[in-house]
């Protein structure tokens, strides 16, 4: 999943890149509603993806996103297994200042007029509340509070995939996926981050936890008998797991030679600052990648969930799954000699290749 810069190029030839099928232009001016839909494919299913409303500086700048963040999730729900295409969408605004009922409402008409080919969810700027008036209009909408019928907070079942991830990691390098006694850094102890500490303590293992609010550190580490660090010591730190569960982009040159860890999973989103160059700076130093897009799939699997009306114990045994997806990644990128990251787009694009011979586009 690498991604040239289209920035100059026309419109159709950015989709080219990037290999979408469908993009809508939303524009109301009643509203003042500006938001642009990219579905990238379905050949698995209806495109799933959050809706994200930011304050782009241009409107180019805000075609990239959407188009770059559309195509991560087709290969987000083909790898994780599920019956899913990739989409997202972006509303053009500042969600504090301009967002209204009538303008996620109207919002939520031109998801009605997609006809099911495109199902959205909560993102960055956007919240239960908003999936509440999308669907006043339409039913292809996620997300929505639990009182409505939705699924719920995704935390808890992101949280078991990551661990899931974390075990198969630690099945390949030290045959027997025991976390008993081994040491984990857990770097952001928001919602994920908590429920992976509960999951991990629960198995023994050694936790330290770093966060940039001091109350929640201190508080986490009493509740669970983790060991708070410093935020800026945690890649001091000598252990078996490195747990990013905050930020993207924080495996880089710099903090890749720092580090003294055997294994890399967490839960934040694009940990690689380029997926390239530091997939294979990590393959080269030895240090085990769970990719990040595949071990932090429980909140699409929770989406997943409430539109196929499963239970949360099914939707818990979905999130187990990730520990077999991620073993398979482990075994190619060994016999391929490719860094992980490569090796589960590969087995994403095959998934979607084979099943393209079995149906036609969704
Ligand atoms: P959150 O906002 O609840 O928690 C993030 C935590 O990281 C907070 O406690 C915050 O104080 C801390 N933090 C922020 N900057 C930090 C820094 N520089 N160093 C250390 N700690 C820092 O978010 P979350 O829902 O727990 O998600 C965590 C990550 O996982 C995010 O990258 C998110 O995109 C990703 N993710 C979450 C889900 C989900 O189900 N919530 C699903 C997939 C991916």
């Amino acid at each position: 999943m690498s991604f040239t810069q289209p920035e100059e190029s026309p419109i159709f030839n950015q989709l080219s890149i990037f290999g979408h099928q469908k993009v809508v232009f939303c524009n109301d001016r009643d509203t003042g509603l500006k938001a642009i839909i990219a579905i990238h494919d379905t050949t698995l299913g209806p495109a799933l993806g959050g809706t994200r409303m930011w304050s782009y500086k241009t409107e180019a700048e805000a075609l990239q996103d959407v188009l770059r963040l559309s195509r991560g999730m087709t290969y987000k729900a083909a790898i994780t297994g599920l019956n899913l295409g990739g989409g997202k969408a972006v509303i053009i605004g500042d969600s504090r200042l301009d967002k209204t009922e009538a303008l996620m409402r109207r919002y939520g008409r031109f998801i009605k007029n997609l006809n099911g080919s495109f199902i959205t969810a909560e993102d960055v700027g956007t919240t239960p509340k908003d999936m509440e008036y999308i669907r006043m209009e339409t039913e292809h909408v996620t997300g929505v509070p639990e009182s409505l019928g939705g699924s719920g907070d995704p935390s808890p079942v992101t949280a078991k995939g990551v661990f899931m991830g974390i075990k198969a990691c630690v099945k390949e390098l030290y045959g027997t996926d025991s976390l008993a006694g081994k040491s984990v850094a857990v770097q952001g102890i928001g919602n994920v981050g908590e429920n992976l500490v509960h999951l991990l303590r629960e198995e023994n293992a050694k936790v330290y936890i770093s966060d940039i609010n001091e109350d929640r550190l201190t508080q986490v580490a009493k509740k669970y008998g983790a060991e708070a660090v410093a935020n800026n010591s945690i890649f001091d730190l000598d252990i078996d797991i490195y747990a990013p569960c905050a930020l993207g982009a924080i495996i880089n040159t710099e903090t890749i030679h720092k580090l003294k860890c055997a294994i890399i999973a967490g839960a934040a989103n694009n940990q690689l600052a380029d997926e390239q160059v530091h997939g294979k700076m990590l393959l080269e130093k030895g240090i085990l990648y769970a990719p990040d897009y595949l071990i932090n799939a429980g909140g699409l699997i929770n989406c997943y969930s409430e539109i196929a009306g499963f239970s949360k114990k099914r939707t818990m045994q979905l999130a187990e799954n990730i520990y077999e997806a991620t073993r398979s990644v482990l075994k190619k990128s060994k016999t391929d000699n490719i860094p992980t990251n490569e090796a589960a787009n590969k087995i994403a694009e095959k998934r979607i290749e084979d099943m393209r011979k079995i149906k036609g586009s969704y």
